[in-house]
């Protein structure tokens, strides 16, 4: 899986159950929020299942650019949300 951007850990070993770099989300406009952390529930996995993408414990932070993590703003997910797309080019 490799290793971590931000909180320089191996994804994959069992040991590493939150990405500790993983703390907030800024947005274009300036806003800051809070990620929102695993939820196999939200995936229809089992509540124990650890995160299929970066491998983090239910509960726990996502590594950033997993697929599996939350846009806090619009809940949609959050490497393919509309919430970091600027509009530098006006139609
Ligand atoms: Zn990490
Ligand atoms: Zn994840
Ligand atoms: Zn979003």
């Amino acid at each position: 899986m490799g290793i971590c951007i931000v909180c320089k850990k191996e994804m994959s070993d069992a040991d590493v159950t939150t990405c500790t770099g993983n703390t907030s989300i800024k947005y274009p406009d300036g806003e800051v929020l809070k990620p929102v952390p695993y939820d196999p529930k939200k995936s229809h996995l089992p509540k124990w299942f650890r995160c299929p993408d970066c491998n983090v414990v239910p509960g726990g932070m996502h590594h950033p650019n997993c697929d599996q993590e939350y846009c806090p703003r619009c809940e949609g997910q959050l490497i393919s949300c509309d919430c970091f797309d600027i509009e530098e080019d006006s139609k």
